[in-house]
């Protein structure tokens, strides 16, 4: 059945089940919950069980219908995603013709509208009218990990339902079953934040040994070395996206260090232990919370799209002079 295969999310799917076999379902829904944590999966599983013949309140997930909404082949599916940086009027008045056409094959029409906080306000004004009176009672779902992006005229002509951050255990027996050797489960689950996107990512053998070398480049920085610091900087701000992510590993790197100066030992990453016992030795907590609060404004700045080595040099600056 097609729900059994997302974890973490099942006080949404109960009430999306109990709403589709109930003849309640929405036409329109708002997914929020953050990166990764199933929105788009349940979505899908929403519009299988909605298409599909099997009566058994949920897509059975084997027929022909459920592997086109699968595979996104389906003919009376419509997805919807940002084209460059927004989603766009022209799109949505794309949508609202297809929309308009009788279905092929299920019963009704269905759309998906991925990341709709970049709904431009042309388009997310164009939208409007759709979602008030969806054609042929077509079922619309948007998904959000930023639902302060999305208009409030969009948000109250919707259900909103909000996504839990998965709890680490179940990430942590996921990727078991996947096959990931539980050390590195652990870790992975301890530092993915409730998404399982960035858990599959953090396993990945490559993360792990960045974490390694980061915090051994954390532990080298001295002001005596300016070329080193502005070197860690001009490589970190080649890749800005990357940049976002060696900042996130920074800052739960600090605060391992932290609780280790506070004598807890509830750390994320177990495996580093020693080189963590290095660091909490060197520093200070309060010169760590404020590290962590530098960092924190740096992720800021670089979401702000201000000068990205710039900032990653202050930043590195700082964490040399504590
Ligand atoms: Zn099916």
């Amino acid at each position: 059945m097609v729900y059994d295969t997302i974890i973490g999310q099942e006080r949404s799917i109960a009430i999306l089940k109990r709403a589709w076999t109930g003849g309640k379902l929405a036409h329109a829904y708002l997914f929020d919950g953050i990166e990764g944590c199933g929105k788009r999966k349940t979505a899908l599983a929403l519009v299988q069980s909605v298409f599909c013949s099997d009566d058994k309140g949920e897509g059975c997930g084997r027929c022909p219908s459920c592997n086109k909404v699968a595979t996104l082949q389906h003919p009376d599916l419509h997805l919807i995603e940002p084209d460059g940086a927004f989603i766009k009027i022209d799109q949505v008045r794309e949508l609202q013709r297809e929309m308009a056409f009788r279905p092929f094959e299920a019963p009704r029409k269905a759309c998906i509208i991925d990341n709709a906080d970049r709904l431009n306000p042309a388009a997310g004004n164009a939208l409007l009218k759709t979602l008030e009176e969806p054609p042929g009672n077509a079922l619309i779902i948007l998904i959000t990990a930023n639902p302060g992006g999305v208009l409030p005229t969009i948000i109250s002509r919707c259900q909103r339902l909000q996504f839990q951050a998965i709890p680490q255990p179940a990430l942590e027996d996921y990727l078991i079953g996947q096959g990931t050797p539980p050390e590195t489960a652990g870790i992975a689950s301890a530092l993915a934040g409730g998404s399982l996107k960035k858990a599959l990512e953090v396993s990945s053998e490559t993360v792990l040994q960045e974490r390694q070398s980061l915090l051994q480049r954390m532990l080298s920085l001295s002001l005596d070395n300016i070329a080193s610091l502005f070197a860690a900087a001009e490589e970190l701000a080649a890749d800005k996206e990357k940049a976002q992510e060696m900042l996130e590993l920074i800052t739960t790197l600090l605060r391992d260090m932290l609780f280790l100066r506070q004598g807890s030992g509830d750390i994320s990453n177990r495996d580093l232990l020693p080189l963590l016992e290095q660091g909490a030795a060197r520093f200070t907590a309060a010169s760590l919370m404020t590290l962590i609060e530098q960092v924190a404004t740096t992720r800021r700045a670089l979401f702000r799209n201000v000068n990205t080595r710039l900032a990653l040099e202050v930043m590195f600056m700082r964490l040399a002079e504590a």
